[in-house]
Parts: C-alpha cells; structure tokens; sequence
C-alpha cells in the first residue's frame, strides 16, 4: 500500500521526500497514519529487504485495501503536529525530484563452491576420537596442531578457520593425554572475556578436570605480567596509580605540552598519545625513539616529559605493566630462572597483534624450554596502531629456527557466500601472505549491501530487519552490530532502547560525550533557568571561571531571579565580554520556542559554540573531533518537534545506557553491540556491519594519512573490514548510508572489490 492518511491529508510514497521518510515511519509508530480506505492504523514498513517501503495495516498486516488515488502534485502543507520543516521545504515531493528509495543489492560471487570432505586421522591417544563423539571435530591440520605439543609452533590461517579451538583442543590435549602441570602452562588471549570463554570451553571438554583448567596461568599479556609484578613489586604497582583513561594520560601530555608551547587548538594530542604507546609497546625509550618529522620530534619530547610526570609521581599506564615486568626479569637472573622453569609451554592466540615487548616477554621466558605456540592471521592485523606488528608471526622462523608451520585452509564458520566475499575484499591489500580460504557450506544467501537514507533511518531498517528474524524464531544473541567508532552506535543504540529487544554494548552513552552534554545544557537552561548544573557546564563556553558560579548563585538570590538572569547581570573586568553574556543569555532565552534543530544552530553560531569548539573541543583531535559530535547531535535531534521532547529523550537514552551497561553483563540472550576491534574472535548467525562509507570505515584519519603519501592506516582499515565481514556465519548485511553527519556521504571505497565489473549484481 502505498497511500495514508497524514493530518487529514492524503499523503502518497511516491510524493515523499527521501530524508522525510523516518519521520513517516515515526509518525505510524505514533498512531498517527491511517488507512484512506478503512480507517485503520497503518504503519510503514523500512526494512533492509524491502524492495521499496510501504504501509501495512498495524492490527492486521496482511490485509490489502486497494489504493486510493492521490493528486500528483504535492499537497502544500509544512509545519503541522510539530513537524518543523524549514521554509521552501515541505515533506512531499514531486515524483520527479524525488530522491529514489535504493533496493538493497545482493553480493554476488563468482567461484562457485564445492565441498572438500576432510579426513579424520586415526590418533593413538584416542583423545581426539573422544572429542569428536563430544562434537569438538578436527581435520587432519588441525589434529596436528593438536597433538604435537614439543617443540614451537605456527598456525597461520585465515578468519574462522579453527585456530581458536585448536588452540583450546590443544591446552586440552595437553592437560589430559600428555598429563602436563596446568601451572606450567601459560594461555594467553587478546581479551579477559576471551580467556574466561576458553576455560568455559575447556571445562566442557571430555575428561577435563576443573582444577586442572583453574590450575592454568590464562589471561591476557597485561593480567598475566600485571600478577607477575604485584607479586614481587606490590609497593610501586598498586592499582590505584594506573592510569586507567586515555584523558588523565592526555591531561598529562597537554600540561607537558604547554611548557613546550605547543598549541592545544592545533597540536593532536589523541595521535600523540597513540604514538607513545607506539613507541613504548614496539620497546623503545624517549632516548631511543628517532622521529621522523618534526610532529614526531615534538611527541618525542612530550614522550619523556610524560616519563618523568609518571616516574615522579609513582604514576604507571598499561603499556608500563609489560615493560615493568621485562625490567624485572632481566634485573635478576634468579627470578627469571626462576619463571623460566616455571613455564613450558607457552600458548598464544591472536598472534598477529603481538607487538614488541610482548614477544620479547614470551622470547625471555621461554629461552629454556622453546615450546611457543602461536595462531594468528596477519588479515586480522588490527592493532598496529598502538604497537602491535604482525612481522613476529611472518617470521616467526627467525627466533624459533625449529618452529613447525601449519597452514589451516577451510574456514569452518562462515557460509561460502561470505567467505569469498570477504577474500576478495582483503585481497586488495598489498601488505600481507595470500591465502586460500574455503568454506565447508553454501547458504543459498547472499550479503546484502543496503542504502538507508542516513543513520536514523540505518538504525530504523536494522531493528525491523532483527524484529521479523526474531519473531520467526531467531535468538537475539544471533545478532551482532559492528561499527568502527562507539560514536557510530548512537541511533541504533536509540532504536534498540526504544524497542523491547535484549541488548549489549560496552560504551558510554552518546549524550554523556563532554560536548553532546555541554551543548543539551544550553537547551536545558532554555527551558529551566535554575539549572545549576548546565550553567556550570556553559561557563567555559562564555569563557567564564567555575569560580563565577558562586557570584551567580548569590546574585540570583538576592535579586530574587533566576540563574540565567543573574547570569545576564554578572561583572567582569571587560565590558565586551558582559555585553557578551547578555547577549548570549537573550539567545539562549529564545531558544525553547524554536525547533530542537533551529536552536542547535543559534546555539553553534550565534553563541559561538563552534568557535569554542575550534579553541578548545578538542578538533585537533585526529580520531574523535569534538564538532563530530555536535554534527550527529544534529542528526539525533532531526525528527523531535521540541526541545522538551527532544532532552527526555537524551535523559532516557542516558539513564538507559547506564542501565544496559550494568544488567546486560547478566543477558545470556542479547543482541551485540560493539566496534569492530572488540568482535574480534567471535562470531555471529547475522553481522550488520553499519556506516560502510568513507570517512567511517575507512576512518577520516586513515584516508588523511594516505592522501600524505602512507597506505598502511588504509590497510589497516581494510582489515577491520574483513575483520567485521568474517564475524557472520550465515548473514551478512552491510550498510551504506547515503548521508552520514548530515552530508551526502561516499561509498566505502572498499566496497569496490566486490562490485567488480565481473559480478552481475543480482537483485
Ligand atoms: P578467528 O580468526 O576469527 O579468530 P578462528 O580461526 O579462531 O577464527 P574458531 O573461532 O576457532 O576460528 O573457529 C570458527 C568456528 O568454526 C567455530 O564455531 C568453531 O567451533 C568451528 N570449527 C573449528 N574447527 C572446526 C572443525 N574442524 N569442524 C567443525 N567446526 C569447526
Ligand atoms: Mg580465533
């Protein structure tokens, strides 16, 4: 059906303004369309798979009323119910300029699949039968990963192809056939979630003993060294000196950075910080690091100041822990011994993101035994921003000149469909060791590529999409969200809140980011002059002291006014920034009868947030600016009518993210919602991999290093893709918003390897 009623209006989808249809779609969640020819209720359907949207009947969504006809010009009506639309604009088009509605596209492939039945070798030990009558199957690869435990050892394999189990069949293999101490076994893995799952598995695995899993050292690099060191050094390493947040250790650069005069308005702190980490993780000093520029020249010299505030103050970060405990080992030769004999074995997912002072480690202490044990893909090399280095794991032969190699060729997780789709992406890449991967199933499904209009509607067509899975049965903790940013997961965090669908997702809320919180406050203050604590928030913006607020509240109370008019009345040295506030207090005071969009404009402009944003929201900032979040403010904001509406909103949204946070730890059914990094390992029926466009994924500061000459961000960049990508094992749905922060945006120029001419794209 493809006509309703609006405001006693006919109103027909072909005459609507493509930006105009989430508005539609809301307006028939309200109850507010009806049915020309019933009356009833109707909704619009906005789904991935929806050829074009149309309205269904909401009580009965397979009645089919014939359609009633609609004038083709556009029926003149704006502003009504509290839709705002800006003069010139109204929510209907001419069919003519209309912006089309764009099917989804289907991925299509060219090498067709076939099946390779793999053989099961006969082992002696028996253990390997035991696990596959428990349902824990290997191929003749994997099985000699498993049992040929002395000695080191590679697994280089592509995404899904089992490295994980088998290095989980392995610790087993050991445990129970090899009759191996668990505490001279080392585990570790990339994430502590992850080592919790591996002992999950293993607990479960036949004929395993629970003591002997408790016995193992697992963890990730940083939780092991860290127990290392707390149990030797426990007075320099308390945890209350960590400095667990990226701002107090970008709190320390910039104040080393003003002795240096360096600009907070131009200098890139966030890189900086990430170039320290760099720096120390790849085991490098301040004296020893040679910078290449003069940027680099400069973060050197913040490097050893940031140094010496730690040393000085007994303060230590992440990257401290690991190169503390290698200090600790080389200071004595007894406790290394001592560790050396400790561990033999030593096993190690992920290996690709190992970075310098991590293999180090593991070089150290495993001089006495040599059993090193890595799986890894350097496809999924994702990390190197921060240190890690895939070469450890291409040449792994170097420093174990022993190590046998295996290659694992069949990715066991994912359906034919997504398994060449994902090959063909990463095989752009210039930078990496071809493999061959192939799947053990064909789906009869292929990826879909999908064109929402912008990130609301993205986040409108994917909660539908889930809704219509579930309801045939589906479990919500099929389903995965992958973004590149958390800022990316605002809408779709929205819709799912909003919806009655268990989810999870680790971030904090996107109306909690300083500059979302600073910029609601002014439309706070607009609807509750009282509101000491977004007056305290807007200070800085008027560039006013903290210390002002105390003159203001005193004020208010003894000229019996408001805060904001005391704020109007307040003395300062200079006479133009008082006209200044005053004049800011009348704007601010307008704002509540305006549109929520209209307000966020005069409160950019006229008051001059964005110019505080240039001097001080942090827009040197190369991965998180701060006009970034004011520009997906204004998307957030789009489609409430007034600002009342539009705050209990982000009040919700706030309380509900704090909420999600805290009860989702105890959702064993939950769909997931996280960054690509933090999928790493897992995997998924149904991956939507959101924002697919460029400036996202790839991210602007990717594309920025490669327009100065540098193609390995960009790589990187690509292998989150295919990261994102090989997560889904049966679908797998990317999205390619036509707008994104409110501009038209690009199609991920990744995208193009699977567009190639060769592939008809199917419909
Ligand atoms: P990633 O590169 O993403 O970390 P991986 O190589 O570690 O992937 P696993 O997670 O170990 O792969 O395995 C992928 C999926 O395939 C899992 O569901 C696992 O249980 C399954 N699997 C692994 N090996 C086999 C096998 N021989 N037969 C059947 N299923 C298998
Ligand atoms: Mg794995």
């Amino acid at each position: 059906m493809k006509t309703v009623v609006y405001n006693d209006h006919l109103l027909s989808l072909e005459h609507i303004n493509r930006a105009d249809l989430q508005k539609i779609y809301i307006a028939g969640k309200n109850g507010e369309l009806t049915c020309p020819i019933c009356r009833e209720h109707v909704q619009l359907k906005l789904g991935i798979q929806t050829e074009f949207p149309y309205f269904f009947h909401t009580q009965s969504p397979d009645k089919h009323c014939p359609e009633a006809n609609v004038p083709a010009k556009p029926i003149d009506y704006i502003e009504q119910n509290g839709f705002k639309i800006p003069k010139g604009r109204a929510i209907t088009a001419t069919t003519k300029e209309l912006d089309h509605f764009k099917p989804a596209k289907r991925i299509t492939y060219k090498i067709p699949f076939t099946y390779e039945n793999l053989v099961l070798t006969e082992n002696t030990s028996g253990y390997i039968q035991l696990l596959a009558e428990a349902g824990i199957v290997l191929d003749e690869n994997q099985v000699a990963a498993v049992t040929e435990t002395e000695g080191s050892l590679l697994v280089l394999a592509g995404a899904g192809s089992g490295k994980t189990r088998v290095l989980t069949a392995r610790t087993a293999y050991m445990l129970e056939v090899k009759k191996i101490d668990p505490r001279s076994i080392m585990l570790v893995t990339f994430t502590a979630k992850a080592a919790n799952e591996m002992k999950h598995r293993l607990l479960s695995y036949p004929k395993i003993k629970r003591e002997h899993v408790h016995r193992l050292v697992t963890g990730t690099f940083h939780s092991i060294f860290y127990r290392i060191l707390l149990f030797h050094e426990p007075q320099n390493w308390a945890s209350d000196k960590l400095l667990k947040k990226d701002w107090q250790r970008e709190k320390i650069l910039k104040e080393a950075g003003k002795e240096l005069d360096l600009s907070e308005k131009e200098f890139a702190y966030d890189l900086a910080l990430q170039q320290i980490g760099f720096w120390k993780n790849s085991h490098l000093s301040p004296n020893e690091v040679k910078p290449a520029t003069e940027w680099e020249e400069q973060t050197a010299l913040l490097y050893k100041k940031y140094e010496e505030r730690k040393a000085g103050e007994g303060l230590f970060d992440f990257d401290d822990m690991l190169i503390g405990c290698y200090q600790l080992l080389k200071s004595s030769s007894s406790l290394l011994e001592y560790y050396q004999e400790r561990f033999h074995y030593f096993l190690i997912d992920e290996f690709q993101d190992i970075n310098k002072v991590q293999y180090e480690l593991i070089k150290l202490l495993s001089g006495k035994h040599k059993n090193v044990c890595g799986v890894g893909d350097d496809d999924q090399a994702i990390y190197s921003f921060r240190g890690s280095d895939p070469s450890f794991l291409l040449d792994f032969e170097t420093d174990f000149p022993s190590a046998k190699f295996i290659i694992l060729e069949q990715n066991y997780r994912s359906a034919h469909e997504i398994v060449t789709a994902a090959g063909e992406m990463i095989a752009e890449n210039r930078l990496r060791k071809a493999k061959r991967m192939r799947a053990q199933f064909s789906s009869g499904e292929l990826p879909l590529l999908f064109f929402p209009y912008d990130e609301e509607e993205e986040a409108t067509m994917i909660l539908t999409d889930i809704q219509e899975r579930i309801s045939q049965g589906e479990n919500p903790s099929d389903f995965a969200i992958l973004y590149r940013t958390n800022a990316g997961s605002r809408a779709i965090f929205e819709r799912l809140a909003t919806s009655n669908l268990p989810f999870k997702m680790d971030s904090d809320s996107f109306y909690d980011r300083y500059i979302v919180r600073v910029a609601l406050s002014f439309l706070k203050l607009s609807v509750n002059e009282d509101d000491p604590q977004s007056l305290c928030d807007i200070l800085p913006i008027l560039f006013l002291k903290q210390s002002a607020l105390q003159s203001i509240k005193a004020n208010s109370i003894l000229m019996d006014c408001t805060l904001l008019e005391a704020l109007a009345q307040i003395k300062t040295p200079h006479a133009f920034q008082e006209k200044k506030v005053k004049r800011c207090v009348s704007l601010i005071r307008k704002l509540k009868d305006l549109s929520p969009i209209m307000a966020l404009d005069i409160i950019e402009k006229d008051i001059g947030f964005l110019d505080f944003l240039k001097k001080r929201g942090n827009e040197s900032n190369q991965l998180e600016k701060g006009s970034d979040d004011l520009k997906d403010l204004k998307v957030a904001v789009k489609n409430f009518p007034t600002i009342s509406a539009f705050l209990s909103h982000a009040a919700h949204m706030s309380s509900m993210n704090k909420e999600i946070k805290k009860l989702s730890k105890h959702f064993s059914e939950a769909i997931t919602l996280s960054t690509i990094h933090r999928a790493k390992g897992l995997e998924f029926q149904n991956v939507y991999l959101i924002g697919a466009v460029d400036g996202s994924l790839p991210h602007d500061f990717a594309l920025d290093s490669y327009r100065n000459g540098d193609f390995s961000a960009l790589e990187e960049e690509r292998r989150l893709f295919y990261v994102a990508m090989t997560r889904a094992r049966l679908r797998l749905f990317i999205s390619v918003p036509e707008y994104r922060r409110g501009k038209k945006a690009h199609p991920s120029r990744f995208l193009k390897a699977l567009n190639k001419e060769k592939r008809p794209i199917l419909k």
